[in-house]
């Protein structure tokens, strides 16, 4: 098991500080004194599949570990309260200055994201969206540089997400298909 997995990370009640505080092999830690179960479960994300009029996909270069420097789409974690589709509207926003003007639900992905020496499961929520005005176009925030790429010349090992790999690939391939 990844040393960062919570299982081996969190070792002590969150409730009581027991040390007696023991992962069930699944999906949750029991605590032995104070009987207090914790749940870990999938973390909300979202990535923007963004496609100008020749179809080609707006790639984003990461500015941030975990993988930074390598290719990836514009997305993020969704807050607490936060609606999936607002919160692609909002990273899309921040990360290149686009607003989101038709946005279609296209598939969910489970992934891992270590941060901070601590794993999370996150479930990617993946959206093919269209931006009318591309005039405010720049990468900001998470994202150090932006480019279309037509998805044939995209080298799938230079993405550096787990999950991002896995959808540019099933586009590539046509396994996903984006109207
Ligand atoms: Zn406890």
């Amino acid at each position: 098991m990844n040393e960062c997995h919570p299982a081996l990370r969190f070792r002590f009640c969150p409730y009581c500080g027991s040390p007696r505080f023991t992962w069930d092999g699944e999906k949750s830690h029991h605590c032995a004194d104070c009987g207090h179960k914790l749940y870990t479960n999938e973390v909300g994300a979202v990535i923007a599949v963004i496609t100008n009029a020749e179809g080609e996909v707006l790639f984003v270069r990461r500015r941030f570990n975990p993988a930074k420097g390598t290719l990836d789409l514009p997305g993020g974690f969704i807050d607490l309260g936060e609606r999936a589709e607002d919160a692609m509207r909002r990273e899309v926003m921040e990360e290149l200055h686009l607003r989101v003007t038709r946005a279609d639900f296209l598939c969910t992905l489970p992934n891992t994201y270590v941060y901070d020496t601590l794993m999370y499961h996150t479930i990617d929520i993946v959206f093919h969206c269209e931006v009318e005005d591309w005039s405010a176009l720049r990468a900001d925030d998470d994202a150090t540089e932006c480019r279309f790429l037509p998805l044939e010349n995209v080298d799938v090992e230079a993405v550096g997400l787990d999950s991002v790999r896995r959808l540019v690939g099933m586009l590539k391939q046509g396994e996903i298909k984006i109207k």
